[in-house]
């Protein structure tokens, strides 16, 4: 049986941006590939999470995620990335390829919450979520190893 693979759904062709648009980073000879090896669970933890789209983006600062025009969404954020998580530990997922800097599914860098495209240390809220429960993840530069 083929290991499961979260992937962040944007990276697939999904339109689940906050601006609506999708981030198909994948392309198609490397997602076959990928599909060869691993069963492909796409996810986006914020749509998750009861959020629309397209939405105001949101960056985490002070561990609150908060939109450009201030409104608070981490119980959102929060619930999106839990739920998503049990559900994956339901379907016994171990593994994720997520978007970088995203403030959900950015791994090892996401930006400061200054909305002015800073990068600090740090990971998105779903990716912490998977983190903390034994999930490896991997991102879009890690891709290779991943095949
Ligand atoms: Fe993509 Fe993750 Fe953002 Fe959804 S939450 S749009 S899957 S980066």
């Amino acid at each position: 049986m083929k290991e499961k693979l979260l992937v962040s759904a944007c990276m697939l062709g999904a339109g689940c941006r906050y601006d609506g648009k999708s981030k198909p980073i994948i392309e198609k000879e490397t997602l076959d590939k990928l599909c060869l090896k691993y069963e492909i669970i796409p996810i986006c933890p914020e749509i998750y999470g009861g959020l629309p789209t397209p939405r105001t983006p949101s960056e985490i600062k002070d561990g609150r995620v908060v939109m450009k025009d201030g409104t608070d969404v981490t119980v959102n954020f929060c619930r999106g990335a839990k739920c998503l998580a049990d559900m994956a530990n339901s379907l016994g997922a171990k593994m994720a390829l997520l978007k970088e800097r995203s403030p959900s599914c950015g791994y090892r860098f996401v930006y400061d919450g200054s909305f002015s495209a800073t990068l600090i240390e740090g990971s998105g809220i779903f990716a912490s979520e998977l983190l903390s429960r034994g999930f490896s993840i991997y991102t879009e530069d890690d891709i290779d190893s991943l095949i």
